[in-house]
């Protein structure tokens, strides 16, 4: 299956080289093996090493090749979803607490950035989420006020407000703070590199391609070697679309376009990440190497254009919205690509344990968050293994009631 198509940005800014030392063999047995080398298997793997727990991580492909790849890197604790809707699809308790834990994601992921040997490019915005048009100014009012009797750190800019800060006129903007982007390659380039220095085994190009019990132990059948686990975690993207049921999974393909470095970017409050009411929506960061990365033009089709030109018509298109709201700088595309996306029914990623299958754990960070799920999931992933109480794990497990009772991966373990 084919997650992206066309040219991507983040593998012509990683400096930093994967040194892979892949084991001849692999262990007799592991406490715990990771399916998938993405952003969530290695975020998966840091936690289950902190527990003491030996690790292997198996990749079909090469490590970030997936989704992660494509990832813009914009770490945001608010949600697609906004939180007074969140409030009433599951009650104002679970919704501040899901948006608490996107919030902590962020220092979570902060406190491992510190730990890495190399600069991920890793650095705290604000976000201006705009209101694309007027009637939208008063749903971002009521979203400003729950997010902040909530203890959010936000701000409410009005037109005028936002008009001073930013070169565009729109009717009104929240600001939420301590927000950050991020390069995601060089973030799991690095990661990688950390963990298999504290003894996690790394495989790539090795495809689980079934699962079975022997003696108390999951054995997984790869591509390459035969592999035992007492439990293992399937960190695997948005790969599960053969198997996904319509019904709880959306499919989407988007497209995202860079420009070239731009020499004096003026007028762009504190690089903040910018994002918009609409749907589907116009979002915008600038990168460490100067260049501003403009994704969205969502459309409900399941695969990745492998038209260039298509490709290039919508980078013109996304060209020409990002120019409109900084007419006062020169722009010219350098890349582009169109990827797959998928995002629940409900907004929420789907973590946790696999009903049937005990010793099966999932984690599909779905929804425009991926980055940010997947730091929560892997924490709670650790506390079900560890058999610890997560009071959390209820909130976005698979089970939920908005959720599934047809598991969009029940087929493929
Ligand atoms: C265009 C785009 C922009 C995005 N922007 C943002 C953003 O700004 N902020 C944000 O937070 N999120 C963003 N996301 C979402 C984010 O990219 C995903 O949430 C994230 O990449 C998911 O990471 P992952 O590790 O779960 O998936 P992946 O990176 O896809 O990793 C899964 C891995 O599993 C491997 N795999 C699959 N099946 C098997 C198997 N059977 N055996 C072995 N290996 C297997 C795959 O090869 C793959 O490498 C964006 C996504 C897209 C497409």
């Amino acid at each position: 299956m084919k997650l992206h198509n066309g040219t991507l940005y983040w593998p012509t800014t990683n400096t930093i080289e994967l040194n892979v030392k892949t084991p001849k063999q692999p262990k007799k047995q592991y406490d715990a093996i990771v399916i998938g080398g993405g952003m969530s298997g290695c975020l998966t793997a840091y936690e289950l090493i902190k527990q003491g727990l030996s690790v292997a991580i198996l990749e079909k492909r090469k490590f970030g090749q997936g989704s992660t790849s494509a990832n813009t890197g914009l770490l945001q604790y608010s949600n697609d979803f906004m939180l007074s809707e969140l409030i009433q699809q599951i009650g104002e308790k679970d919704a501040v607490r899901f948006y608490q834990l996107c919030f902590e994601a962020l220092d979570d992921i902060e406190k491992i950035v510190n730990e890495l040997p190399h600069e991920v490019d890793f650095l705290r915005r604000p976000s201006i989420y705009y209101a694309s048009d007027k009637c939208d100014a008063n749903k971002l009012r009521t979203e400003y006020e729950t997010l902040y009797m909530n203890h959010f750190p936000c701000e409410f800019w009005d037109e005028s407000t936002l008009s001073f800060y930013m070169p565009f006129k729109k009717p009104a903007a929240i600001v939420t703070f301590r927000d950050a982007e991020i390069n995601p390659l060089k973030f799991i380039t690095s990661l990688l590199t950390y963990l298999q220095d504290h003894g996690v085994d790394l495989f790539d190009e090795t495809e689980v391609t079934d699962t079975s019990y022997e003696n108390q132990l999951v054995q997984l059948k790869t591509t390459t070697h035969l592999f035992k686990a007492k439990d293992v975690v399937y960190t695997i993207g948005y790969e599960t679309k053969q198997n996904a049921k319509k019904e709880d999974t959306i499919f989407n393909r988007s497209y995202v376009m860079v420009t070239k470095p731009i020499e004096t970017n003026t007028h762009w409050h504190e690089k903040a990440m910018v994002w918009e009411t609409k749907r589907p929506y116009l979002y915008l960061r600038t990168t460490a190497e100067g260049a501003i990365m403009a994704g969205g033009m969502d459309e409900n089709i399941a695969e990745a254009t492998v038209d260039e030109k298509d490709i290039e018509n919508y980078a013109e298109k996304l060209l020409q919205q990002t120019q409109s709201l900084f007419p006062h700088l020169e722009l010219e595309v350098d890349c582009c690509y169109a990827s797959i996306f998928a995002q629940s029914k409900d907004q929420l990623p789907f973590i946790g344990a696999h009903p049937k299958k005990p010793h099966h754990y999932y984690l599909l960070g779905y929804g425009g968050n991926g980055t940010v799920y997947s730091a929560l999931g892997s924490k709670i992933i650790s506390d079900l293994i560890a058999g610890r109480e997560n009071d959390d794990a209820r909130i976005v497990s698979p089970l939920r009631k908005v959720g599934t009772d047809s598991l969009p991966f029940s087929s493929i373990a």
